[in-house]
């Protein structure tokens, strides 16, 4: 169990998530370099909501793609939100949670199902 949202580099600095054998960007080696998310501000670049969520997931099921900068280097991610009122621009940070799904609508053998994991918050909504 991870509580931190941890991207990893290749060894020429591009930011990958998750992580591959090699850069998608570069096809570089992927260094030992890691940059934690957990604290930082990501921005909605897009989303979408699911209607017809698959069991287990939670509805409405509001999925993000979020972009963050790191040192000139940037990685975009996607994650769920529990927000109906995102839009495009917010700022967000992610939010561990141990239950990302319901574990009574489980699809495959529970023992091998990944049940934690990292959702977005949105802050800052009045600006
Ligand atoms: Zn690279």
């Amino acid at each position: 169990m991870n509580l931190d949202l941890i991207v990893k580099k290749c060894i020429k600095g591009h930011l990958c998530y998750p992580t591959h054998a090699l850069c998608p960007n570069c096809r570089s080696i992927m260094s030992e370099e890691t940059v934690n998310l957990s604290q930082l501000e990501g921005t909605v670049i897009t989303w979408t909501t699911s209607t017809v969520p698959p069991p287990g997931v939670r509805s409405p099921n509001i999925l993000a793609i979020v972009e963050y900068e790191v040192g000139g280097e940037s990685v975009k991610l996607i994650g769920g939100i529990e927000n109906e009122s995102v839009k495009i621009g917010d700022k967000v940070r992610p939010v561990y949670s141990s239950q990302l799904r319901d574990p009574d609508h489980c699809q495959r053998v529970m023992e091998c199902q990944k049940w934690s994991g990292h959702r977005f918050e949105i802050l800052d909504k009045d600006n």
